[in-house]
């Protein structure tokens, strides 16, 4: 079979652990073999980015500004103990923090769905999409303990020197504060990151908050949102017969578990970081989890939302065979690929990132499937747990029916 030529460059970023394992085996078995493709590498492990003191995880960012798309490996936020273990500098941040500071963007997490995987919930039939902003609030906190008594004090001070003062709490004892702000025009892109993702997708639009408690803070989101809404999308989103709507972040959390999904749940950074894991989870594996980081002047980055999937690496280390599911994986490469196709206009790309994803879901629904999996999957004596190797392997042989 000749190769298919994927047109323009992709920006690779290798990672750390079981995924850098999983993350050549992938492009070994499932894509190289089939596609002609040129990707700009850039090793994101722990090792290279302590010894260009993080300044490859910057050339990656401003790569992706440059190509417009970016596919990236699961990577080590190092805390103390990873500070020891591979003898770093100092404790970096996280790569991805770094990334998406750099891009702006949004991350939109959507479970991958197979018939045999069924959710814990039992009304949800179609996948639900989280798209959580990626910019301030708790991540960007400035925070001070208090050791006894006196007066908290929020203050802004102008550039013309006037100043805003409000008093948070007079401490009678020990205690703690945290400050913590975002800027109009972080939410304005998130906004803008969420109508055009549920736009692109056809699906209904949910942004949830906390606006009766948090009466201007939460309340600009609510407002900028709805702005957004009415300026630019109302009649858009009227034409494609989607909607969108604007509630409580509790009652969004009564309400989704009634739901059937299929819609794009937007939500502030923290409520995002805990609601993609509860979705995840609730969907059947971390595995099965997708993540793209959207930012409003067009740029993609895919990735797994899973982590380096640190204790399985260990036992890899000391020879043992480990059952760890690449799903997440090869999807962030085939929504790299896919998103590529598009923008290139090249359908043989994106044809052929169909075809490997419905082969890596059919191999799951056939009953060959990792441990994550297998313990999730409705009973079947068909079902068999595999290791890595072994269930890249089936997939292959599926996408080469296929093809
Ligand atoms: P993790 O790598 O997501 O793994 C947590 C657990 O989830 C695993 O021990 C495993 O459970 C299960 N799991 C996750 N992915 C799996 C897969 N593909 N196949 C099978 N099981 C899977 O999280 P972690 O162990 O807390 O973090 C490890 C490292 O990843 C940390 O250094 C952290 O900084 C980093 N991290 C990176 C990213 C990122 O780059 N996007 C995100 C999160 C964490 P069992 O052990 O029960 O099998
Ligand atoms: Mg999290």
């Amino acid at each position: 079979m000749e190769k298919i030529k994927v047109k323009n460059t992709i920006v690779e970023m290798d990672g750390d652990e079981m995924t850098r394992i999983m993350w050549k085996q992938v492009k070994e078995k499932l894509l190289l073999p089939y596609l002609d493709m040129t990707t700009e590498y850039y090793d994101l492990g722990i090792e290279k980015r302590d010894e260009t003191d993080d300044q490859i995880t910057i050339d990656a960012a401003n790569a992706i500004k440059k190509h417009g798309v970016g596919v990236k490996c699961a990577t080590i936020t190092p805390n103390a103990d990873r500070v020891k273990e591979y003898n770093l500098k100092k404790q970096w941040k996280s790569p991805n923090g770094t990334i998406r500071g750099l891009l702006n963007g949004t991350v939109f997490r959507t479970p991958i769905i197979a018939k045999n995987i069924i959710p814990f919930v039992k009304t949800w039939k179609k996948p639900i999409t989280i798209g959580r902003h990626a910019y301030g609030d708790v991540y960007k906190n400035q925070e001070i303990r208090v050791e006894g008594p006196g007066t908290a004090k929020l203050v802004f001070v102008a550039d013309d020197g006037t100043t805003t003062e409000k008093v948070i709490h007079e401490f009678e004892g020990p205690g703690i504060i945290q400050g913590i702000h975002n800027t109009d025009y972080s939410i304005l892109s998130f906004a803008k990151s969420c109508f055009t993702y549920a736009y692109d997708q056809k699906i209904d639009m949910w942004f949830s908050a906390k606006d009766t408690i948090s009466k201007t803070y939460d309340a600009e989101f609510r407002d900028i949102f709805q702005k957004e809404y009415e300026d630019n999308w109302e009649g858009k989103f009227k034409e494609a017969g989607i909607s969108y709507f604007y509630t409580l972040i509790d009652d969004v959390a009564a309400r989704i578990v009634k739901s059937e999904g299929g819609m794009l749940w937007a939500c502030k950074n923290y409520d995002g970081d805990v609601m993609s894991d509860f979705l995840a989870s609730g969907f059947g594996s971390l595995a099965l989890m997708t993540s793209v980081l959207v930012s409003p002047d067009g740029l993609f980055e895919y990735e797994a939302a899973h982590g380096t999937v640190q204790k399985h690496y260990y036992k890899y280390l000391k020879g043992e065979k480990t059952s760890t599911n690449a799903m997440a994986l090869i999807f962030a490469w085939t929504g790299a690929l896919k998103k590529r196709g598009e923008l290139d206009g090249t359908p043989d790309v994106v044809d052929f990132c169909n075809k490997l994803e419905q082969a890596a879901i059919t191999t799951i629904e056939s009953g060959i499937m990792t441990g994550d999996l297998i313990i999730v999957a409705e009973k079947n004596e068909n079902n068999r747990k595999v290791n890595t190797d072994e269930f890249i392997d089936a997939i292959k042989e599926a996408l080469e029916k296929k093809l």
